[in-house]
């Protein structure tokens, strides 16, 4: 969905998302039921991220339901760094 902002940043600019692994993913659709913001979606190869910014900021709960380990997350470090620098970009308080 765009336009939506998180704390006054564009969500779109903010890469946090799963990533997942297409050799490790064996479709199994635990990811997809458990995950209520439409993030993924089921491809004809593999579980598809089909909507990255409808993941909520900081989440990685999905990561816990995947049995194969395909699922991946930027790390909490990475993210703060990256929200330090857009609360720069458009003065916020993040
Ligand atoms: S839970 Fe993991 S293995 Fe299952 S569909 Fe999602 S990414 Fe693929
Ligand atoms: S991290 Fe959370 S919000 Fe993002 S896809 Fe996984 S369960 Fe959904």
């Amino acid at each position: 969905m765009a336009g939506r902002d998180y704390m006054g940043i564009p969500r779109e600019e903010i890469p946090w998302y799963p990533t997942i692994n297409a050799d490790l993913c064996n479709s199994c659709g635990s990811c997809l039921d458990f995950c209520s913001n439409n993030v993924f979606a089921q491809g004809e190869l593999h579980m598809e991220v089909a909507n990255p910014y409808n993941c909520v900021v900081g989440c990685s709960a999905c990561a816990n339901e995947c049995e194969t380990g395909a699922l991946s997350f930027p790390s909490k470090e990475e993210l703060v760094k990256k929200l330090h620098e857009l609360r720069d970009k458009y003065k916020t308080t993040v």
